[in-house]
């Protein structure tokens, strides 16, 4: 199928940081934001000097490598103006967005970088592409959105092979709707906004929600074994994908969508977290949902943290099927009523006075509250049957509702947060996150190792680095711990970001939880990858990944 979007519609976010030009994170109308940052990192904003854009003049951009021939024998698939060995293009498809290709970014590291990135319009050009590259034994890495966090983009230093960038973001319809089945078949290089848009106008949803929403596309999702927010409805990437086309040389895979398949070892699921290794994914046919009549976001606090986790492993067991179980530990609740804005009349005098009075006579000690959201969806008497049955597993453990004001805020504030990043990269404090996943009986031993773990690395470097979690997407057998620690840093951010990592990963892999519950593998989580699935099974991926792709073309040194 060809559309007709043109390639200077293909939007990317800032070379330099998240999201868009001229947005960014501000806190003049947070009034505990500042003292909270001081506290935890030792940053004093009042003083602190801020780095402001870098300039793109001053990088140094290694030389493309790609011949005029090449390059000519590309612009014959998609004509001249899809195809360019542009500094701001090839930069812009270097990296991912965690911390350390930020820093890598800002700090003019860039080792090495696609030669050249071609924009194809259609299936049949991304076959073209990938043939031809192929045949002059290329690099092609897929690009989706960019914004991945594990390393699954840069390309390999030294890697003496033209490496091509194949961004899909020309591809981005949703072809049709099978309403009879709810199941949409969308073009890969559709970023959320786009196929979200689509889909509610004709009154579905794919509720697919990560916090990269704005600017990640579903073959990336794809790629990356992604989990969005409202998961504990609409199920991971993982459940929602279930038809592929993928681009291979000489062919195309494809997968049938079917609710469910015996053809096993399943080639869907070798799909799903391959990370570019095994082709280009050029459609997904992905589960989609009548838009809900109803969808509430509910605030909660429990008394500490183990409680809060009883509770929401007790919502998992129940006939309650919430949309959202989200708690926060003490350490992220604080920063989240730090990041508050300012508040005025009914709703200052609950928040500082009223609240804070009840928990004291509950006998609770404020500095062990933590903040759940739970999340309701569905036709309005099925949401509030709902939110009774967690009521009252809420009540049994302690806890207490506060309704759903601060859940609207939470709701609108969640897209918004990753540009905070940057506002404290140029203040010269780095901040990032790790996550993973583990079984309901050792998910409080995970959380305290890992803090232990970030403790020791701060203690190593002799910072107050700060480090605080949250639990969410629940499963029947566990859920998702998704830590956030910040730190100012001294002459090596790289080497200081990754002592603290480092000690997060492995405490992970020692205690019964994996190297990443939804953002892959990558280069940055791949040293753990024989802890996570043993000897014995990175075998059987290396024969996969030797098989399928024997002259190593497709995004070579990824997850293994
Ligand atoms: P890219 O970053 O462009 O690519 C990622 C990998 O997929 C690369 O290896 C690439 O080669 C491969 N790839 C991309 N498209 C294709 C394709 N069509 N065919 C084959 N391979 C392809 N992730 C979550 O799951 N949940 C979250 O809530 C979440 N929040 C985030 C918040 C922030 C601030 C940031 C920076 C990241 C977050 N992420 C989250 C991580 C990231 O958004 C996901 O990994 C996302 O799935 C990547 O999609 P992308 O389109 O940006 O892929």
């Amino acid at each position: 199928m060809t559309n007709a979007i043109d390639r200077n519609a293909v939007h990317h976010m800032k070379w330099w940081g998240w999201g868009v030009d001229g947005v960014g994170f501000h806190h003049e109308d947070k009034p505990g934001f500042a003292p909270f940052v001081k506290f935890a990192v030792g940053l004093d904003l009042g003083t602190a000097v801020r780095t402001g854009e870098p300039s793109f003049d001053d990088l140094n951009v290694p030389l493309s490598n790609a011949t005029e021939e090449f390059t000519a024998e590309l612009a014959s698939i998609v004509g001249a103006e899809n195809v360019t060995t542009d500094d701001m293009a090839r930069v812009v498809h270097t990296y991912g967005k965690s911390i350390r290709d930020l820093i890598r970014v800002r700090s003019n590291t860039i080792l090495r970088s696609p030669d050249v990135v071609i924009y194809p319009a259609d299936e049949a050009e991304v076959q073209q592409i990938v043939d031809a590259a192929v045949a002059a034994n290329a690099v092609i890495i897929p690009f989706g959105g960019g914004s991945n966090i594990a390393g699954s983009l840069e390309p390999i230093p030294g890697e003496a092979r033209t490496i091509v960038s194949l961004d899909l973001g020309r591809l981005r319809a949703v072809i049709d709707i099978d309403t009879d089945s709810g199941l949409a078949r969308i073009q890969a290089g559709s970023q959320g906004p786009d196929l979200e848009e689509q889909l509610n106008k004709q009154g579905w949803t794919i509720g697919h929600f990560p916090d990269s929403f704005t600017h990640s596309t579903v073959g990336g999702w794809v790629a990356t074994r992604s989990s969005g927010m409202q998961s504990d409805k609409y199920g991971d990437i993982a459940n929602i994908a279930r038809g592929m086309r993928v681009v291979r040389p000489g062919g195309v895979l494809v997968l049938r969508p079917l609710p469910s398949t015996s053809s096993g070892p399943s080639v869907r699921e070798m799909i799903l977290g391959s990370e570019g290794k095994l082709g280009v994914i050029t459609e997904v046919t992905v589960q989609v949902h009548r838009i809900p009549e109803k969808r509430d976001v509910y605030a909660y606090f429990f008394p500490n943290w183990k409680s809060g986790i009883a509770a929401m492993q007790a919502i998992s067991e129940s006939d309650a099927t919430p949309s959202i179980t989200r708690i926060s530990d003490s350490r992220e609740t604080s920063f989240s009523l730090a990041t508050s804005k300012n508040r005025k009349g009914v709703s200052k005098f609950m928040a500082e006075s009223a609240l804070p009075g009840i928990m004291k006579a509950k006998g609770w000690n404020l500095d062990d509250i933590c903040l759940s959201f739970i999340g309701f969806e569905g036709s309005v008497s099925h949401a509030k049957h709902q939110k009774s049955l967690v009521d009252d597993i809420v009540k049994k453990h302690g806890g207490m509702g506060v309704g759903s004001g601060p859940g609207i805020l939470y709701d609108q504030k969640k897209f918004d947060t990753p540009y905070l990043r940057d506002f404290l990269l140029d203040m010269g404090a780095a901040g990032d996150v790790s996550e993973t996943a583990a079984p309901w009986s050792k998910l409080v031993g995970v959380h305290e190792a890992v803090y232990a773990a970030a403790r020791g690395a701060y203690e190593q470097l002799g910072n107050d680095g700060w480090i605080m979690s949250h639990m969410s997407h629940s499963y029947h057998s566990g859920a998702c711990l998704y830590f956030t620690f910040a730190f100012t840093f001294g002459d090596d951010p790289i080497a200081e970001y990754n002592l603290v990592k480092n000690a997060i990963q492995q405490a992970f892999v020692d205690n019964h939880a994996t190297i990443s519950h939804h953002h892959g593998v990558g280069l940055e989580h791949s040293p753990w990858l024989t802890q996570d699935i043993s000897e014995e099974g990175v075998k059987i991926m290396t024969g996969l990944f030797e098989s399928a792709d024997p002259a190593q073309n497709f995004n070579p040194g990824k997850i293994l």
